[in-house]
């Protein structure tokens, strides 16, 4: 049975891919980087790169791949050899590539690619309602609860929660990140879970320890 600590996840904008996440790093004890989240923080404390990322992130657009890129590797050079967890990245296919060159010259590699596969339909109805704590990320999808269950934030919603937006970041994933899915999926690297229907985050993350495990004995 082979050992699983390096994931990487991929699902549509509001897809629950980063509740899926959260719930997979809890439970393997794993080291999780979510870039959206990371870039709003650069933004906020006014770094250089928030500012050449917001921009992009004002119009709803992908980030350049060079600035995301350089992110991400500053955050694996710190983290050690544990395990970790990307949610949001790689987003394009160049980022897949520039992520493998990256490992390959440490020699590491990412163990499992997890894919959350989410009806476009279900992801409208949830979008309308989603909140995010502005200091520590954590999503809900109550409207009417102000302040984070978590660490007592405040619950915002984020700008870039509209219809208008949706729609150009649903086109963004399916011409640039359903490839990365499709990358990793020739690699034989993806385990894939289908949503059709709302369900309980609990629900989901059961399905997924259960894969997990089929995947890791193959
Ligand atoms: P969502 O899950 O709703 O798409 P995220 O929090 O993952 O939101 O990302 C928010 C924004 O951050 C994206 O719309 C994009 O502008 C930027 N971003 C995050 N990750 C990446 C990435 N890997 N490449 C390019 N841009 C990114």
């Amino acid at each position: 049975m082979k050992e699983l600590k390096r994931f990487i996840l991929v699902g549509a904008p509001a897809s629950g891919i980063g509740t899926l996440g959260r719930c997979l790093a809890d439970t393997l004890n794993l080291k999780s980087l979510r870039t959206g989240s990371m870039l709003r923080r650069e933004i906020e404390a006014c770094t250089e790169l928030g500012r050449k990322a917001l921009s992009y992130m004002d119009k709803a657009m992908l980030v350049p791949d060079e600035i995301v890129n350089e992110m991400v590797r500053n955050w694996l050079s710190e983290s050690d050899n544990s395990g970790w967890l990307l949610d949001g990245y790689p987003r394009t296919v160049a980022q897949a590539e520039a992520l493998d060159h990256f490992l390959q010259e440490r020699g590491m590699s990412v163990d499992a690619v997890v894919y959350l596969d989410v009806a476009r339909e279900l992801i409208e109805s949830r979008i309308m309602r989603r909140r995010e704590c502005s200091s520590c990320g954590y999503v809900v999808q109550t409207p009417e609860v102000e302040s984070c269950a978590k660490c007592g934030g405040q619950m915002v919603s984020r700008k870039d929660d509209n219809m208008e937006a949706f729609a150009r970041r649903w086109k963004d994933f399916e011409t640039m990140t359903l490839p990365v899915a499709r990358y990793y999926e020739a690699r034989g690297m993806v385990v894939k879970l289908s949503v059709t229907e709302e369900r309980e985050p609990a629900d989901v993350s059961r399905d997924l320890a259960q894969k997990l495990e089929e995947f890791s004995r193959r």
